[in-house]
Order: C-alpha cells, then structure tokens, then sequence
C-alpha cells in the first residue's frame, strides 16, 4: 500500500475510495483498530508529544486532512498524490456502510451536538444506523462507562471528536477494551453535521482556503491558524537537512 512520510508522519496515499474501501475492509475484520486524521496542526503537536506521535503510529489507517499536509510534502520532495478531509472521507464512508445496514456510534462535541448529528445524518443516509451518541464533556473517571455503552451497541464504526489530541490519545487508551470494528478521531466533524458549524463553499476549498472560512466564521482560532505555516518550515528543513 502506497505510503507518504510528511514531517515524521506516516501517511496512507490513497484516494477516497480507496480508502473507504480499505475502511470497510478493517471494519469487516472487527479488531478495534484506530484510524486518525492528522492536519497540520496535529503534525505540529505531534513533533513535542511523544504520545501523540505513538497514537498516530499505531493506527492502521492514517488519513491527511486539509491542504496544510497536501501542500508541506511538496514543499518535502515526497508528494502526496491525493487531496482528501476527514469530513469528505467520513462522509463517503458513512454514504457506504448505509447501503450495508452498518452501525456507527457519534462520541464527542457539546451536550446534544452529537444525538442531533445523528438524526441528520439518518436523514440523510437512509440504511445507516446510529448505534449510540454520547457528548464529549465527560469525567474521564466515567470513561469505563462510555466504553461499556459503546460496545454494548455493537458499532462498526467509532467516530471520535474530543479535539486533537485529546481523541487520539483517549483511542489509543482505551482500543484494548472497545469492541468496535474501527474507530476514527474526526476533531470538529461533528459540528458540521449537527448543522453548528458551517463548512466553507465548494469555491473556497476547491483553493484550500477552507481554514480561512473557518477564521472568518470562529476570530478565536486566530493563534491556531498563526501556528499553521510551520509545517512549510519544518518541511523544508527535512528535506535540506534530513
Ligand atoms: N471537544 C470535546 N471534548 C473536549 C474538548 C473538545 O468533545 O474535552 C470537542 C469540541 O466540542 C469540538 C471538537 O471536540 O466539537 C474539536 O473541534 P475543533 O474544531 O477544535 O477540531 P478541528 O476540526 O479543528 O480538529
């Protein structure tokens, strides 16, 4: 399977279908494995946290998010050839375990963000069953609850959206006990299919600018986005230097 290494990461290089294909494949095989989406951001996080970076290591599927990750291994020399999101993959895949009459279990977001994810999105993949929703405002002493619940609904598919990188390293201490077939850290992804935060234009992400939507739309993630074009730096280094 083609692989790129941006910035220390490992990255599958595969297009959405192939890797819905290769989802529903470890899925199909029900090992609880991790599947992470790392963006830039997390690329950044992931060079000081070692734990970060061993979360995202062990995953099976290891999807880039956004253009930051597109964009940085060219700057490498190592190109990725394909240009996916979180959201567009998740949502090929939930489009495809629809058709199966699959299960998916919503962890994460604010107090009723994730149950109404839910309805919309059993509006809008009619065959896909929400196994369960739970928010992800909990005490991490009442995590062995929330593991007890998600596989006692028996999902195919785990979305898990605490912020990175809470949801990484919260998969990766719990992938022992969850009986899930995968499960997938997704960050805001939630939000966009409650209705509560609003995606950019085809236009606007067409041009990779969807990260400047989301500043017009949220000023406070200003000293996030400022921290972005790291990544280029840290690209460049590695490929004069490494
Ligand atoms: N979140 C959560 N529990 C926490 C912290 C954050 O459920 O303890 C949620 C938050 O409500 C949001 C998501 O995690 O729905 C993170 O969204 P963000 O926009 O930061 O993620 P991005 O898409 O930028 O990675």
């Amino acid at each position: 399977m083609s692989r790129v290494e941006v910035c220390g990461i490992r990255f599958d290089d595969l297009s959405i279908q192939e890797a819905v294909e290769r989802a529903l494949w470890l899925m199909e095989e029900g090992r609880s494995v991790m599947a992470v989406t790392p963006n830039a951001e997390i690329v950044l996080e992931a060079q000081k946290n070692q734990d970060l970076r061993a979360a995202v290591k062990a995953s099976e599927l290891v999807i880039p998010d956004g253009i930051g990750v597109y964009r940085a291994s060219r700057v490498q020399g190592k190109p990725l050839h394909h240009r996916i999101t979180g959201i567009d993959f998740c949502s090929a895949l939930l489009a495809r375990m629809a058709e199966l009459g699959q299960r998916v279990f919503l962890l994460g977001a604010a107090a009723g963000v994730a149950e109404e994810a839910g309805k919309r999105l059993a509006v809008r993949y009619p065959g896909l069953v929400i196994a369960g929703t739970h928010d992800g405002y909990f005490d991490p002493d009442d995590a062995y609850e929330i593991v007890e619940s998600i596989n006692a609904s028996a999902p195919d598919l785990l979305i898990v959206c605490l912020g990175s990188p809470r949801q990484e390293l919260w998969m990766k201490q719990h992938a022992e006990r969850l009986l899930v077939g995968m499960m997938i850290g997704l960050g805001g992804t939630l939000d966009v299919y409650a209705g509560r935060v609003e995606r950019a234009p085809e236009s606007w992400r067409r041009l990779g600018l969807e990260w400047l939507y989301r500043l017009r739309r949220q000023p406070n993630r200003l000293r996030r986005v400022l921290r972005l074009p790291g990544i280029f730096f840290l690209a460049l280094y590695r490929r004069l230097f490494k």
